[in-house]
């Protein structure tokens, strides 16, 4: 064969590689001169979408970029590197993980010297169930991953504390509110730009995923959260909120947990349950099917024990 075909043969050949492999760009919204939104595709991990279905928000400090989740693989946290490096030639020089899912963790690997700041039970669970995500995303996108490993934080803060940090110039309240959407959530507010960024105790369009989470706490969760003057709210998944989101998302748990309760206490099992819910706005979320059903049980099992 001519030197020209086997040229055309590599080319197609790569091409095809490369349309398999290729991840999403983010939806890159500025929300002022330092702060800016990622907002990655939405959905469950896939081949579609390589493991990245996450959104980040990349804070731009004096000397260094602070990044607040990093992406579900090493190779989704070197995507997100070089969307970054199209905002600013900083380093990232600090990364904040909102809780241990590994959408949310796994792409710490992907930058090297930088600081991680978590709650102390994400860091343990990132230590205890980091090679479980490796195996659930490589199963879910449908191939391996050998680069990526979990990276637990270095710095970690307490289960229901606050704390004031100034990272790179920017004054950030860290706020580990008591385990609600994991054991080890953690928000992060920006006082000077107005930016709440909720992870996912705060997710948008998307159905909250309960299956680790702790739903009273998460509801306080909710109530405290309108407490922050925030101008911008960064969910863990979805489009950017405002706070009458948050008020909306506060009624709908509140609501869904008060409806489980009730169907407890008139003795009723927990698909009976399921009936006698009001799942109206539940049903226009993405991913209802997936998760209402663990949901229930999360909640009446939640329940059970709150009144035994
Ligand atoms: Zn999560």
């Amino acid at each position: 064969m001519s030197r020209v075909c086997w040229t055309l043969l590599i080319l197609i050949f790569s091409n095809a590689a490369y349309a398999q492999t290729q991840i999403p760009e983010p939806k890159v919204v500025k929300i002022n001169e330092r702060v800016y939104a990622l907002l990655g595709p939405m959905g469950l991990p896939s081949q579609h979408n390589q493991g990245y279905m996450v959104n980040s928000t990349v804070i731009v400090g004096d000397q260094g970029v602070i990044l607040v989740d990093s992406g579900g693989t090493d190779e989704v946290g070197q995507h997100l590197a070089k969307a970054i490096a199209k905002i600013t030639p900083k380093p990232v020089t600090h990364i904040i993980n909102t809780h241990h899912h590994g959408d949310h963790v796994l792409g710490n690997i992907a930058f090297k010297g930088a600081e991680i700041l978590s709650s102390e039970q994400c860091r343990a669970l990132v230590s205890k169930t980091g090679e479980e995500w490796v195996q659930i995303m490589e199963s879910l996108v449908g191939r391996k991953f050998p680069g990526t490993r979990p990276v637990p934080a270095m710095v970690t803060f307490q289960e229901d504390s606050t704390s004031d940090r100034n990272l790179q110039g920017v004054k950030m309240r860290l706020w580990v509110p008591r385990g609600s959407h994991t054991p080890g959530d953690m928000m992060v507010y920006l006082p000077d730009d107005k930016v709440l960024i909720g992870g996912d105790i705060l997710v948008n369009t998307t159905t909250p995923v309960m299956r680790d989470g702790h739903i009273r706490n998460w509801i306080a969760a909710l109530a405290k959260a309108q407490d922050f003057k925030a101008a911008t709210i960064v969910p863990g998944h979805g489009p950017l909120m405002t706070m009458a989101d948050v008020v909306k998302l506060h009624k709908l748990l509140a609501g869904f947990y008060a409806g489980v309760e009730a169907g407890y206490k008139k003795g009723l099992s927990d698909s009976e349950i399921r009936n006698t819910l009001d799942l109206s706005e539940w049903k226009k979320l993405k991913e209802y099917e997936v998760n209402m059903g663990a949901n229930i049980s999360r909640a009446y099992l939640e329940v059970e024990v709150a009144n035994f």
